[in-house]
Order: C-alpha cells, then structure tokens, then sequence
C-alpha cells in the first residue's frame, strides 16, 4: 500500500498549521516499539565511547501537534522531506 503524501497548504506555502488551535511551532514525533541498538567501544580505562547508533522503528508513528495534540500525522511523511 502507497502512503498519499498531503503537502499543507499554507503562507508560505508547504508549512504546516494545526487545523484545530493554529500552532505551526511545536510539533512532536512519536515512534512506538524502538529498537536502538548503540555500539560501544570500550576504552583502557574502562570507558565507553559510542560509536554507532542505529534506530529501527517496528510501530506506527504518529505526528502530533505539540501544543493540543492534534494527530497531523497525514502531514507525517511532509516532515520527513523537511526535517534536516
Ligand atoms: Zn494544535
């Protein structure tokens, strides 16, 4: 199944605004059944420094409003292309 890809419309355009209290500020991502898994390696002195992290995500995520808690997750993959 093909995800529809929703771009907001909006001033300027492609910006995202709650359609229920207006935020376009805060927004809040959430990935449920994660799994990170985070290499280490272990120093002389018995430290530890990470080397790599790698995330995967098994549930459903969800793209919230961060301030109602509006579900945007329509705007979801919207955010991917725009997060750097
Ligand atoms: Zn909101």
């Amino acid at each position: 199944m093909k995800k529809k890809v929703q771009i907001p419309v909006g001033d300027p355009a492609g910006r995202i605004t709650c359609n229920k209290c207006g935020n376009k500020k805060d927004f809040v991502e959430i990935a449920e059944n994660v799994l990170v898994t985070t290499r280490y390696t272990q120093n002389s002195d018995g430290s530890f420094t990470p080397e790599e992290n790698d995330t995967e995500v098994f549930g459903a995520v969800k793209f919230i409003c961060g301030q109602c808690g509006e579900d945007l997750s329509r705007y979801h993959s919207h955010f991917l292309e725009m997060s750097f």
